[in-house]
């Protein structure tokens, strides 16, 4: 796969090599704007896409285990509404699934981040306040948002966490920094339902339904109700399948503390 660093060497070394052809024969602008364009469009992509591995290696599946587990995550909660509700299913199931929180809505409902906690699931961190500009802000405010986050974990849970889930998916030099200063690890996926589109809970059913197989990373959100629809519709499947939603930190055989 494609990495930062190479990409970034290629352009160089390409640019310097037609700076060079240059002596030589004249060579046109929009060969230097061609590089430029394709390393800008890789770049922007890579940032993007968690599984390209791009700026940061993430975990995102785990294909090579011999149980037939599966990982279901949630991100951007906990939500008054929809967690509750979401963990209910989760129990009457047996199922297990790791919640990629928000650290404001942790501290605006710390009972629900200790039930997620106390029902055998795992937390993990999923930034501070989710700001929309995360991918635009440099290493001390990236550290700052995930470093709150990790304390207030361990304040609210007296547990702690060094799972994070990249906010909007999206990484970046400054990410990998903060990450790495704070010996986070990332945590994609595999399995995207586009639950928060408006596609209809059939549809986002069956985005998943249609590749989901052992070993695989599904990314939900506890922030609707059609995400409840899909979850109870989804552990029916996965029970005809003899698939099982264990965290994520079982799926993928690491230690998730700090
Ligand atoms: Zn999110």
């Amino acid at each position: 796969m494609l990495k930062r660093k190479s990409v970034n060497t290629v352009a160089i070394v390409l640019l310097l090599a037609l700076a060079g052809l240059n002596f030589v024969i004249t060579v046109p602008y929009s060969t230097y704007a061609a590089v430029l364009f394709i390393w800008l469009s890789l770049t922007v992509l890579g940032s993007f896409f968690v599984q390209w591995n791009y700026h940061l290696k993430s975990y995102h599946s785990n294909k090579a285990i011999n149980e037939n587990w599966v990982s279901i995550t949630f991100d951007d909660g906990p939500n008054r509404e929809i967690t509750p509700k979401i963990l209910e299913i989760l129990k009457k199931n047996g199922a297990k699934a790791t919640f990629f929180c928000v650290g404001k809505y942790m501290e605006k409902y710390p009972d629900l981040t200790n039930r997620i906690i106390e029902e055998g699931h795992t937390l993990g961190n999923h930034t501070y306040s989710h700001p929309e500009a995360f991918g635009f802000f440099g290493t001390s405010k990236v550290v700052e948002e995930l470093r709150k986050t990790k304390s207030l974990i361990k304040e609210l849970t007296d547990s702690d966490t060094n799972l994070y889930r990249p906010a909007f998916g999206v990484t970046n030099p400054n990410i990998e920094k903060a990450v790495k200063q704070l010996e986070l690890k990332p945590i994609g996926w595999n399995v995207r339902s586009l639950d928060t589109t408006s596609r209809p809970v059939k549809t986002v059913l069956r985005r998943i339904t249609s590749k989901v197989s052992k070993g695989d990373i599904i990314l939900l959100h506890d922030t609707s109700e059609k995400t409840i629809k899909v979850l109870e519709r989804l552990l029916v499947f996965l029970q005809e399948k003899n698939l099982r939603s264990v965290t994520v930190e079982q799926l993928l055989d690491i230690d998730s503390h700090a």
